[in-house]
């Protein structure tokens, strides 16, 4: 089989062997986020969520593209993804979501990264750090309404504000709070976003100026214009995945990944035999089975034995057996003509079908978020221009 060059993540073009790979679309993540454009309209920022190397997608060659898009700020998860951007020339602000150490501070501060504050400890942190550096730190205020995870509960936020707002170390740029039940349970959302808004106008009242103040997430970008703000945060729709399935009513998307593996054996059993370990599964009649070279190790759950489709010439052939680390058996009994080298589908179209994420992951008893996050490293992501 001819080798295949793919570009990694930091840039090197290397020959991979294994017919194994990850297609990113990158002129479906160009389509969504100028829907999502549309959809705020012009008044209201965009941070693109590209936390946990974009969601699987590359988090390099996906900010790359929305950066010329004109993004308004990247959101990620640590300090040392922001970090990565910046060392790739990316000058877009960039937000780290997560709550940080102070041994963080200082590459932030010179890195031109946002911060997440939302403790009395990183502030004084901070202060020390400027002190000694002559540097400031830009910073949003992350506020807990209802998360229950980082931020500042909203009854004691104000007094938080007041304090960074006069801290001369920190740029205080931004505000926001994070949804637990968005699109789920929309009386405690509604509650979330009332919290915050209360703040917001209580920050005022007491001349504190934030210039940016956010909310929504995927689901709140989409359906619940009122937490939109003046900046939303989306991720999965970027990326082209629904997170409800009434979405594709309320948005066109595209769908940015496809898993691929190609047929590397091929062998016909006859009837009583077993696939894979724990014999899960026993041949009725005679049977073709047809080997894949991924696993789960590559990302591809175990939980999806027995139970997910691939595509092969078109056609869905159903995991047979447990996926194993390296290793899938499918069934082509009914796939007229399948031969080693055929291209296999796992997530994304062949002919007229399509496997979906979101199917995936309720087969695989999660969700979207992680099928995509869970493509391990040992699969190549090849971009499509
Ligand atoms: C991950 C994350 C988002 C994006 O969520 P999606 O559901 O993918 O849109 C937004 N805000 C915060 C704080 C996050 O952690």
């Amino acid at each position: 089989m001819a080798e295949m060059t793919v570009k990694t993540h930091n840039g090197v073009s290397k020959p991979r062997y294994r017919p194994t790979w990850a297609e990113i679309d990158l002129n479906a993540i160009e389509h969504n986020f100028r829907q999502v454009k549309k959809l705020v309209g012009k008044d209201v920022n965009i941070m693109v969520v590209v936390k946990a190397n974009a969601y699987g997608h590359g988090i390099v060659e996906v900010s790359t593209v929305l950066e010329k898009l004109g993004a308004d700020y990247l959101g990620v998860a640590t300090t040392d993804e922001a970090v990565r951007l910046r060392e790739h020339g990316l000058k877009t602000p960039i937000l780290v979501l997560g709550s940080v150490l102070p041994s963080e501070i200082r590459i932030a501060m010179e890195k031109d990264v946002t911060l997440t504050l939302c403790s009395d400890e990183l502030m004084d942190a901070v202060k020390k750090e400027a002190d000694e550096t002559g540097l400031k730190l830009k910073v949003h205020v992350k506020v807990d309404t209802g998360m229950g995870r980082i931020g500042v509960w909203h009854e004691e936020a104000l007094d938080f504000l007041k304090k960074a707002s006069r801290e001369k170390s920190l740029v205080l740029e931004g505000v926001y709070t994070h949804f637990s039940s968005a699109g789920r349970d929309d009386f405690f959302t509604n509650y979330q976003i009332e919290a915050f808004e209360k703040l917001l106008v209580e920050a005022e009242k007491n001349w504190i100026k934030i210039p940016l103040r956010h909310a929504a997430n995927s689901i709140a970008t989409v359906d619940f214009k009122r937490s939109h703000l003046n900046l939303v945060r989306p991720g999965l729709i970027i990326y082209g995945m629904y997170p409800k399935h009434t979405f594709p009513k309320l948005i066109k998307l595209k769908n940015a990944l496809s898993l691929k593996t190609k047929i590397v054996y091929i062998k016909d059993t006859p009837p009583g035999r077993s696939i894979s370990y724990g014999r899960t599964f026993i041949t009725q009649k005679h049977t073709r089975i047809a080997t894949l070279p991924i696993g789960y190790a590559d990302g591809y759950e175990r939980n999806l034995s027995n139970k997910a489709e691939v595509l092969v010439r078109g056609h869905r052939a159903p995991v047979v057996g447990k996926v194993t680390m390296d290793q899938t058996m499918i069934d082509i009994t009914n796939v007229r003509g399948a031969r080693i080298g055929d291209e296999v589908v796992l997530i994304g179209k062949q002919g007229f079908e399509e496997i979906r994420t979101e199917k995936l992951a309720r087969l695989a008893g999660t969700i979207a978020y992680e099928v995509v996050c869970s493509i391990s490293n040992r699969v190549p992501r090849v971009y499509k221009p």
